[in-house]
């Protein structure tokens, strides 16, 4: 077995480590940013198929030399309307979708004979000025725009939580996006991801209610 599926191996044991009893287990995003695609390749022998992307460029260039891969795509870095277009046409899913603006025009360039692309809505859940995401007032709103647009797929939220080094406050972040989520889930059924924690707190964002946990550095060691 390779370095990278022992790792592997013991990030998926910690996420299965982490969750309640009769919870499915939540599902791992391969966070790749900053990776050149052997290492992309070098995971995905030992069974990964989820990868998250920061920029759009970067992905489809490494998309493009991993074409012979059965792999999925998500774009989990903040998207400008010049983007939309090769988001729409080369990812699987959009994590980071946070005003009603970009909608129109990502399902617009979907292809109508592919599956819909897969929406999360981007919350900005400790009004943090820097920050991406739509303040949760917004959620609502935009969760019916993309129900409303053929070609996309509303399936939840996704958050980065301010750092805190405290935890019960990262905790109070995290449960504030599960109630967040139910909320969303009652109203909308297709909803079926809650995306939040990443290397420092994943476990931690699986006990309140995280389905998708986004692992960078853990899987893959200090960025390059
Ligand atoms: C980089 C990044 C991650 C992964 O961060 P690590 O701390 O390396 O696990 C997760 N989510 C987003 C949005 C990121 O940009």
């Amino acid at each position: 077995m390779s370095a990278g599926c022992i790792t592997l191996a013991a990030t998926l044991a910690r996420i299965h480590g982490a969750q309640h009893a009769n919870a499915a287990p939540a599902r791992l995003l391969a966070v790749s940013k900053t990776q050149p695609a052997a290492v992309l390749r070098e995971l995905a022998a030992c069974g990964q198929r989820a990868f998250g992307e920061n920029y759009v460029q970067e992905a489809l260039d490494k998309q493009r030399q991993l074409a012979d891969l059965d792999l999925e795509w998500h774009l989990i870095g903040p998207l400008q309307s010049n983007k939309c277009r090769d988001v729409a046409r080369h990812f699987d899913w959009l994590e980071s979708l946070d005003r009603a603006k970009l909608v129109p025009l990502l399902g617009a360039a979907r292809q109508p004979e592919r599956p819909p692309l897969n929406v999360l809505i981007q919350v900005n859940i400790d009004d943090e000025a820097s920050k991406s995401g739509c303040a949760p007032d917004h959620i609502e709103e935009l969760a019916r725009r993309v129900t409303a647009t053929p070609g996309l797929a509303l399936r939840g939220l996704m958050a980065i939580p301010a750092p805190h080094p405290d935890v019960a406050r990262r905790a109070e972040a995290f449960r504030r996006m599960h109630a967040l989520f139910e909320t969303l889930r009652g109203r909308h059924p297709g909803a079926d991801t809650l995306s939040m924690g990443m290397s420092e707190d994943f476990e931690l964002a699986i006990a309140c209610g995280a389905t998708e946990v986004r692992v960078g550095s853990a899987l893959f060691g200090p960025r390059r």
